[in-house]
């Protein structure tokens, strides 16, 4: 699939992880990007393409300012608290920023007339899996606020759909990892709270050391088992989400993943042969809201979105990380 002519797209959290590769892809592709960001967990040192308005998604006049005299094609929304044992503590910001900030972004895409939004949603909608490999049509059952807050957005856009005519895909992120090869924007959460840059950042900072949240999961050797899907290839399924979205009306969820499963210590092994050497860690006690095994089935967006993940070799994709926290710019 293709994209015709030059296209206007809003990224809403275009300063964070995600986001930024995200501007950074629609530039290189030729269209215009806007970022709309709070800068509360982004950097601006991300903020190297297109136009930047700083605004809140809680506050609706930022966003009717972010709106006026442009006329987007689409908006991605990549604007979201992530933590899990920060949204159980925490419940209400997750449900003001991930829900009603959500809202709010909806409701001034409706009254603008703009009719196209693809939304980062996560497999934490479908909590303790009871399939090996993920489809869409697994139950959903999140173990905590965070999955709740995107699932309750997921609902949302169904009953946008159906009233107003808003199409989206949503898309539902097994783990993002990696970042851009070129070693200049990257992942930077404070604090860090990711399993492959907390991998890295133990092996190049000595004072710094990994732990890993339980060992007696019912897995092959204890440890959680996850998806790890690189960041670009994130990206490039939302560029294709907007082809698709011209064709097919409506709200569409797709999973994002690569199909393979990884327990810790298997990343840890990989990160191990990357880096070239052993990394130390201590087992800590499982953390709360965490689900056992997530791995994706994507055959829905590999045949429909015609997507296809170009970073299928993990160590690969921890290289790529690993380029970047050895120099991080921000
Ligand atoms: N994890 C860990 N140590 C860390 C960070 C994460 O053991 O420093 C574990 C975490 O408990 C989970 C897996 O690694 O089982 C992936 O966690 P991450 O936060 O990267 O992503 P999540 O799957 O929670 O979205």
């Amino acid at each position: 699939m293709t994209l015709n002519g030059k296209l206007s797209l809003l990224v809403c959290g275009g300063a964070g992880y995600i986001g930024s590769h995200m501007a950074r892809m629609i530039a290189e592709a030729g269209h215009e990007v806007t970022i709309f960001d709070n800068l509360s967990t982004g950097h601006k040192e991300a903020l190297k393409w297109g136009r930047f308005i700083q605004g809140d998604l809680r506050n609706p006049a930022d966003l009717d300012a972010a709106f006026k005299g442009t006329h987007y094609d689409a908006v991605f929304h990549f604007s979201a608290l992530i933590v899990v044992s920060e949204s159980v503590e925490k419940p209400f910001d997750y449900y003001e920023n991930n829900v009603t900030g959500t809202l709010n972004l909806l409701q001034t895409m409706h009254k603008h007339g703009v009719k196209r939004f693809v939304f980062s949603s996560t497999a934490a909608v479908y909590g303790d899996p009871v399939m090996d490999i993920i489809t869409e049509t697994h139950p959903l059952s999140p173990l905590n606020p965070y999955g709740r807050s995107k699932l309750f957005v997921e609902e949302i856009l169904e009953d946008y759909a159906t009233a107003y005519g808003m199409d989206s895909v949503r898309f539902r992120y097994f783990n993002a990892a990696g970042a851009h090869p070129d070693g200049t924007i990257g992942e930077a959460h404070n604090p860090e709270t990711h399993l492959i840059p907390n991998i890295l950042l133990s092996s190049i900072d000595k004072g710094r050391r990994l732990k890993i949240f339980g060992s007696d999961y019912p897995t092959p050797d204890g440890t959680c088992v996850r998806d790890y899907v690189h960041i670009l290839d994130l990206c490039s399924a939302h560029l294709a989400a907007v082809v698709y979205m011209a064709q097919n009306p409506g709200s569409h969820c797709f999973n994002l993943g690569n199909g393979q499963g990884f327990s810790i210590l298997e990343v840890l092994k990989a990160a191990g042969d990357v880096i070239g050497h052993r990394i130390e860690f201590d087992f800590e006690p499982a953390r709360a809201g965490d689900s056992p095994r997530l791995v994706a089935d994507s055959s829905k967006a590999l045949a429909e979105l015609k997507w296809k993940p170009r970073y299928t070799d993990l160590r690969e994709i921890i290289e790529t990380a690993y380029r970047w926290h050895k120099n991080p710019v921000y």
